[in-house]
């Protein structure tokens, strides 16, 4: 239980990689904000669940909304999560959307909406929790890229972009935070078995298949036990590192 006493902040929570990393932020005894945003009327349902599960457990969660591009909702999301809780010690900026098509024919649309939730979002959420931190002189940010952001990806200009994008900004953060003993990080999945991979055709996922030594998909959980080392006080001394887990592409 080395996360006891430890307020944690996942955003894009109501399902997939969040879920999972907020049912094991919470299995480890923190607190666990599982943001969402209310897009569909179902979206509060799943975040609601997931709140469930972690009470099941013998947790404590709450579901809190916010569109992670909407700097006023995400600095109304984290005033909510202090009045609650007093405090953020670790957030994880996991929230993300693919829109993927050929350079040629993608939108200004298409580009926009994943550069602003995948890299604006992150940066949103990060200014506001931070302040928190670094009060208190501890903290920790973990966040989600991508082996896109690493290695870049036909069809995904935008998404491998983003990622890339959301690296530099976790080393700049790093740099930035590390006097007030914050630390950033990065993971970058590879294919990961969630909502988001099992849109992709078949061939595209053979072919991945194909490139990964372990020769098959990760799962959430996975990465969810990566999460939780990055933000416990085993990793106090790893900051502004991309961590790559994906099977051995
Ligand atoms: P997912 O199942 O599609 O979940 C993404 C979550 O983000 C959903 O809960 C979604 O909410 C939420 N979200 C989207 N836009 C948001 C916004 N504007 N504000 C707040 N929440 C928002 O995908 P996943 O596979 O778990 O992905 C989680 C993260 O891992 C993403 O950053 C993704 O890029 C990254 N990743 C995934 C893989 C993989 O193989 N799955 C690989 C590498 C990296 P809605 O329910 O409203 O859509």
């Amino acid at each position: 239980m080395e996360l006891i006493g430890k307020v944690a902040l996942v955003t894009g929570a109501s399902r997939g990689m969040g879920e999972a990393i907020s049912l094991k932020l919470a299995s480890l005894g923190a607190r666990v904000a599982v943001n969402y945003v209310a897009i569909e009327p179902t979206n509060k349902v799943d975040a609601d669940n997931v709140v469930q599960s972690i009470a099941h457990l013998g947790g404590e969660a709450i579901a809190v909304e916010a569109d992670v591009r909407d700097g006023d909702a995400v600095k109304a999301m984290v005033q909510e999560i202090i009045d609650r809780w007093g405090k953020i010690d670790i957030l994880v900026n996991n929230a993300g959307i693919t829109r993927d098509m050929l350079l040629l024919r993608m939108s200004e649309k298409a580009w926009d909406d994943v550069l602003d939730t995948n890299l604006k979002g992150a940066y949103l959420c990060t200014k506001f929790a931070l302040r928190s931190m670094s009060r208190q002189g501890w903290g920790r940010i973990v966040n989600i890229a991508s082996l896109a952001g690493v290695i870049g990806n036909a069809g995904q200009t935008n998404y491998a972009a983003s990622k890339a994008g959301l690296i530099a900004f976790t080393k700049s953060v790093a740099r930035e935070m590390g006097s007030r003993n914050i630390t950033a990080n990065a993971v970058a999945p590879g294919f990961i078995k969630t909502l988001m991979t099992e849109k992709l055709p078949d061939e595209v996922k053979s072919s991945i298949l194909s490139m990964t030594s372990l020769q098959r998909f990760g799962e959430p959980g996975e990465v969810a036990e990566l999460v939780a080392f990055l933000a416990s006080d085993k990793a106090s001394y790893i900051t502004g590192q991309v961590i790559g887990i994906d099977g051995g592409v």
